[in-house]
């Protein structure tokens, strides 16, 4: 089994990545990509020793990045966690999660909520998240679930929303190029875009050298599967499968817990992509 979007807890993932690892190879998912959003932490962080002989850790990141104003993740795989563009890239972007934390956190205490920068503090990660933020709502009574600190307050009409200045797509694709990676469009339908406007961001993406679009992932229904496995194929796309898993406790989101890719589209699937690299044995 093969998984190629996933967190640990230098992003917004609950899991160590020593811990993360572990759970996969106890589903059986051979190939596993972390990929932190802004973060590459936790490849720094793993040592041979926290990879079963016979799994992969496919180096990763998901950038956050701005496309007609709306947030569009933008995933890395098997990049070059030492390249210098990639480290510049994610240095700003992690300044900017910073940033926005800050002016959430002076927001909340305008609304007499305190504590944000203390709770914050305390997390072993290194890239700040909206997700955090949300736990810290929840925890102090604010908000009774993740959806509703959302909507409530940190989405974009939430009271304490504030934005981020984010990279460009072709920014992003760029500096994955630069580390030697593979670039994929991350979940296509969470973003509220019409065919239209989809078909426009996969062209720019395209432009930029990207490669591959998710086209099955955690909770996506299969007739949305079905069209973007055709938008894969009309746009000569490659199509990579990843649960996005965050957290034990949200079942639905575990490692591996994806569908298998339509029959149509199963040539274009990534691993056959002529910059895969081949595993060891
Ligand atoms: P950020 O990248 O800091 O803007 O935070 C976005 C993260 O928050 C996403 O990667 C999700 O993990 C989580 N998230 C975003 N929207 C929601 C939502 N409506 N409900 C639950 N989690 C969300
Ligand atoms: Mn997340
Ligand atoms: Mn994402
Ligand atoms: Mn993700």
């Amino acid at each position: 089994m093969i998984d190629l979007h996933s967190h640990t807890w230098f992003s917004d993932g609950l899991l160590s990545p020593h811990n993360l690892i572990q759970r996969a190879a106890g589903l059986g998912i051979k190939e596993l990509a972390i990929t932190d959003h802004d973060s590459v932490a936790a490849h720094r962080h793993l040592t041979e020793q926290d990879i079963p002989d016979d799994m992969r850790v496919i180096a990763g990141v998901e950038i956050s990045t701005l496309w007609d104003n709306r947030e569009i993740h933008i995933v890395g795989l098997f990049i070059d966690i030492e390249n210098v563009q990639l480290s510049a890239l994610l240095q700003r972007q992690q300044a900017k999660r910073r940033q926005r934390a800050q002016d959430i956190g002076l927001k909340l205490e305008k609304a007499g909520i305190t504590g944000l920068e203390s709770y914050l503090a305390e997390l072993p990660c290194e890239a700040i998240s909206r997700n955090h933020i949300a736990d810290f709502l929840i925890a102090h009574g604010h908000a009774s679930s993740k959806q509703q600190a959302f909507s409530k307050h940190l989405g974009k009409r939430g009271r304490f929303h504030s934005s981020a200045d984010w990279c460009s797509i072709s920014e992003a694709v760029a500096t994955i190029k630069a580390a030697r990676g593979i670039a994929v469009v991350a979940h296509p339908d969470r973003y509220k875009l019409n065919r239209v406007k989809l078909r426009r961001l996969l062209a720019e993406f395209n432009e930029a050298g990207g490669d591959a679009l998710e086209v099955s992932y955690s909770n996506l229904h299969p007739d949305k599967m079905k069209n973007l496995a055709d938008l894969c194929c009309e746009l000569d796309m490659w199509a990579s499968v990843g649960s996005d898993f965050h957290t034990p406790h949200t079942t639905w989101m575990d490692l591996g817990r994806v569908r298998k890719l339509p029959a149509h589209c199963e040539t274009r699937a990534l691993w056959l992509h002529p910059h895969w690299p081949a595993t060891a044995s």
